[in-house]
């Protein structure tokens, strides 16, 4: 029962039920068409052949008086000269009453009649083409024509010619029953061809629900073949490779998503078990002791409290860098740039650790920013500058270029190798140099950075020739 419930089947059904519809319809049409034409050619002959014995006998009787002509065209002989083989005859008057008739030679004996009126319609020139009478038995029909007799111009009677129409009906029913085959023979062979043609044009749907469901199940991979024909089921096919396509991107992001949340967190545990363990070392180096002298109790404190801050500020870093990558917009308000730096190197003091700075910032470049965390950025770049470019000059600036606002810091220090470059963005990445620990950091400083001033719709880009120092930008929108 679903099956018939099918497009496919509904569609050929429809179809189907449309070409019966036209087919019957046509056949009805022609049914009445080809009755017309027989009528009227049987009634052009019956006609002629008035014509004809009345030419004949006219021309025989030319001679009478137009009285005796008269009488002689009004009688039974006349109506016999009409009658033929299937043809019955019959003469009236002007006012329509039968004064002469003439069963056909063969066939039946009657001679049909018509209303009064039809005969008296016929002599004032209103009549039919022909007409059709049905007979006494209620049986057979006639067709009948009714000729006027005119002597010159001048009307004399009637002269009714009559025939049975059961030859006409004999052709009829062969064109019907000839028509009835074919309608048949055609939704025959349509019933039989159209659910193929159907199916055809839907298989693309039929696949696209059985690719659909591979969807579902997670085969993300899975696509519809587009039928070249360019038409709906065609767009169809497009648009769903289109909306797979989007399916499996979105996957293939949050499985990306996933796998670089599992990486960070195996990352976070790494740096953290590093200092727990070394804390753990020493607590288990003084618990073995029954004595302990206090210069070794100092130095393993000392040691302990390092290892404490550095987790201490690795487990800070994390926290700032999930705040700026959960999405959660920051805080704004305007910042004027040149003044904003100039107060933060000011307290960075960094002539004091040894680095030659220098500052050249454009005047009233104004963007909207949360104030705290543009100074972690300016602190982090600055701080990295003071650890991987030691002793050198940082050249601080700020400028304004195509609707765009820049922090830009450049160091004279060794720069970033060619290998390291592309990473030094990614969360826990230490450059080659900086994988020693006591120099280096967590790999976080330029992560929180980046976050930072995307956070705020900028983009962070570093630029370095190795060996001739380092370049590090935040640039940011304007405030409008
Ligand atoms: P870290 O905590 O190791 O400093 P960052 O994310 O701040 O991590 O920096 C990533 C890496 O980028 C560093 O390990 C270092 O190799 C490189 N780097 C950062 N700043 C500079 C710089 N000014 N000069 C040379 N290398 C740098």
């Amino acid at each position: 029962m679903a099956r018939f419930r099918s497009l496919r089947w509904r569609l050929t059904l429809l179809y189907l039920s449309l070409l019966a519809g036209l087919l019957l319809l046509g056949g009805v049409a022609q049914y009445f068409a080809a009755r017309e034409v027989l009528f009227r050619t049987n009634a052009d002959v019956l006609a002629s052949e008035y014509t004809a014995v009345f030419g004949a006998f006219h021309k025989a009787n030319a001679s009478r008086p137009a009285a005796a002509l008269r009488a002689v065209i009004l009688s039974q002989q006349f109506s016999n000269e009409l009658r033929s083989r299937n043809t019955s005859a019959a003469i009236f008057d002007l006012n329509g009453g039968r004064v002469a008739w003439a069963a056909a030679s063969l066939g039946t004996d009657e001679v049909p009649t018509l209303t009064n009126q039809a005969y008296i319609d016929a002599v004032q020139g209103k009549g039919k083409t022909y007409y059709v009478a049905s007979g006494n038995d209620g049986t057979t029909n006639y067709l009948v024509v009714l000729n006027v007799i005119r002597n010159g111009t001048r009307p004399l009677g009637l002269a009714q010619l009559a025939i049975p129409t059961s030859e006409i009906d004999q052709t009829l029913r062969a064109d019907r029953e000839l028509a009835i085959i074919g309608s048949l023979l055609v939704l025959l062979i349509a019933g039989l061809l159209s659910p193929l043609i159907v199916g055809r044009a839907l298989g693309p749907l039929e696949q696209m629900a059985a690719t659909a469901g591979a969807l579902a199940a997670g085969d993300y991979k899975q696509r519809v073949p587009v039928p070249k024909t360019g038409d709906e089921i065609g767009k169809l096919a497009v648009a769903f490779n289109q909306m797979a396509a989007g399916i499996e991107q979105a996957f293939e992001v949050r499985r990306q998503s996933e796998a670089q949340m599992r990486h960070f967190v195996a990352d976070a545990s790494h740096e953290l078990r590093t200092p727990l363990t070394s804390i753990a070392g020493y607590i288990d180096v003084l618990a073995r002791r029954t004595v302990v002298d206090p210069e070794t109790l100092q130095s393993s404190l000392a040691a302990m409290q390092q290892e404490s801050t550095r987790m201490t500020r690795l487990v800070n870093d994390l926290l700032t860098l999930t705040r700026f990558e959960s999405g959660k917009a920051p805080s704004r308000q305007p910042v004027v740039l040149d003044r904003f730096l100039n107060q933060a190197l000011d307290e960075l003091s960094l002539a004091d650790k040894g680095a030659a700075e220098s500052r050249d910032l454009q005047a009233g470049v104004t963007v909207r920013a949360d104030p705290e965390a543009l100074k972690q950025v300016v602190t982090n770049l600055a701080q990295n500058a003071l650890k991987y470019a030691p002793g050198a000059e940082q050249r601080w600036s700020v400028f304004e270029t195509d609707g765009r606002a820049a922090i830009r810091l450049q160091d004279t220090g060794p720069g970033i190798s060619r290998q390291d470059l592309p990473h030094i963005f990614e969360r826990f990445y230490r450059g080659e140099k900086a994988r020693d620990r006591s120099t280096g950091g967590s790999g976080l400083g330029l992560a929180i950075a980046k976050s930072i001033v995307e956070a705020h719709q900028g983009t962070m880009e570093a630029a370095s020739e190795p060996g001739k120092g380092a370049t590090f930008t935040a640039w940011l929108p304007l405030a409008a």
